[in-house]
């Protein structure tokens, strides 16, 4: 059957679909087979055209506008390394060659690729390896923590419980809790860090973790690490580290060298690949030398002769973890952008994230209360407590943002700071993108004070205004409706 567009014909608005009543060789049964021409709608080439460019006009993207969402942002995505998963030599291999014996032969390039970016992730964190096999961020926690719990059963060690500070990202304490632990929450000390006497009270020879995240949610580095570890180590509790976010410290500093002994990374946020919508993702995890053993199979390894292999026969490992061997068009990404950026460049990622975060915090710190006012990293949280007391909230000023064609930062997170708003410029922005969204900014604190109503009226020139948030997910409405 032919497809409508190439029907298409200039002046006409609709073509029919060829009729068939000429009966078509599927090798299905009968019963199976269309009886009816099916009702699709007709429509010419430009039709569809034009409904698909003005549904994407619809949708918000980084392409188009300013994204300072905290914490989980869209960072950097060049195009160069979207240009690098497509090439066919990648992009057309079999998921599943790479286990075969032709593997050997037809897949050495793709497998090499996995191989060095596994290096190249153990370099940038200090770890002693890593498994690029996870599908996400969460998925790396959870193998993290499999690890963790597989190190411990090794070691005939009873542990129950895995500590979290309450600044921790949802994930870390869900992660603890499927791997089959008890969860523990630390407050957070005046400065924003993990309260170390609290942690300390808690630490004994039944906790099986720590899972910290540095820089913290607050946008805050956790200079009590050495300690945390130390303590840590002490009653052979080990020590995760959230790496979600890792462009704040790329190139400054590893988490290996900190002490930590299990890392996740989130290349679909620090690494070149675009993130939202669910995916895809990739979460590779790093481990210290004490849980080599313990890592999910297939291992790569490399043979005498150069020849990459998968490796299954590794009787500690906690097993496979994803299918095929992980997310490997997010991994070509990752690969191209590290080797794009080289040393320097990983380096001026962190100073421009840090640089940014701070021009930011500097600039709006006397519009808005800043719970935690000191030198942040990637990112600031403020909070709305002062616009609150005219009753406009941290979601009118986001919806403000929105009406101003400005993604919202991340509003109501981390938890513990009220009517938060967390704000991630990220490193690849432009002072006067910048400079822009602080004017807006700026305009949603002045609204606060003179005219809170207009903030509350906003979004105004979006396709639709305010939605019932919590039915408008759960109750999709995916119909279709003409323009
Ligand atoms: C995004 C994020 C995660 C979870 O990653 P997903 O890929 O969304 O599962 C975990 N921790 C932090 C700090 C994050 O920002």
């Amino acid at each position: 059957m032919q497809l409508i567009f190439e029907k298409s014909k200039p002046g006409r608005r609709a073509v029919k679909l060829p009729r068939l009543d000429v009966p078509i060789k599927t090798g299905l049964a009968a019963k199976y087979l269309r009886r009816k021409e099916a009702d699709l709608p007709q429509a010419s080439e430009l039709d569809i055209v034009r409904h698909f460019t003005n549904l994407s006009r619809m949708n918000f993207s980084v392409d188009t506008n300013f994204y300072p969402l905290g914490s989980c942002t869209m960072k950097y995505n060049p195009k160069f390394t979207e240009k690098i998963a497509r090439m066919e030599g990648f992009s057309d291999i079999h998921p599943l060659i790479w286990q075969l014996e032709a593997g050997e032969k037809f897949a050495q390039g793709a497998l090499e690729v996995v191989y060095q970016l596994e290096r190249l992730l153990s370099e940038i964190t200090g770890m002693s390896a890593f498994t690029t096999q996870p599908l996400a961020g969460a998925h790396g926690e959870l193998t993290g923590v499999m690890l963790i719990a597989a190190y411990h059963k090794a070691k005939g060690n009873r542990r129950k419980y895995v500590i979290v500070p309450d600044s921790s990202h949802g994930t870390n304490p869900a992660s603890a809790a499927i791997a089959g632990y008890e969860v523990v929450v630390i407050p957070s000390d005046k400065n924003g860090f993990m309260d170390l006497e609290i942690f300390k009270s808690k630490l004994n020879p039944d906790v099986a973790a720590v899972m910290l995240t540095c820089p913290n949610t607050l946008g805050i580095f956790e200079s009590q690490i050495g300690q945390i570890c130390e303590a840590a180590h002490k009653v052979d509790a080990l020590v995760y580290y959230d790496g979600a976010n890792l462009n704040a410290i790329l190139g400054k500093a590893r988490p290996g060298d900190f002490g930590f002994d299990v890392v996740h990374l989130n290349l679909h946020k620090s690494f070149g690949t675009p993130h939202g919508g669910g995916g895809p993702g990739s979460g590779p995890v790093g481990v210290s030398k004490k849980l080599d053993e313990f890592l999910p199979v297939p291992r790569l390894i490399k043979d005498a002769d150069g020849t990459i292999k998968p490796e299954f026969n590794r009787p500690k490992s906690i097993g496979r973890i994803a299918p095929f061997y992980g997310n490997f068009g997010v991994m070509l990404r990752a690969y191209a952008y590290i080797l794009f950026l080289g040393k320097s460049g990983l380096i001026e990622v962190a100073e421009a994230a840090v640089l940014n975060a701070n021009y930011c915090r500097v600039k709006l710190k006397e519009y808005f209360d800043l719970p935690y006012d000191r030198v942040c990293m990637h990112e600031c949280v403020f909070s709305a407590t002062r616009q609150k007391l005219n009753g406009v909230s941290a979601l009118d000023i986001a919806k403000y943002l929105i009406e101003k064609r400005i993604h919202p930062p991340t509003i109501y997170f981390p938890l513990i700071v009220p009517e938060a708003i967390m704000i991630e410029p990220t490193e690849t922005e432009s002072k006067e993108t910048l400079d822009n969204f602080i004017k807006v900014m700026k305009e949603a604190a002045a609204f606060a004070i003179s005219d809170p109503q207009r903030l509350k009226d906003a979004p105004q020139n979006t396709q639709v205004s305010r939605l019932d948030e919590a039915k408008a997910v759960r109750d999709l409405d995916l119909r279709w409706h003409p323009l």
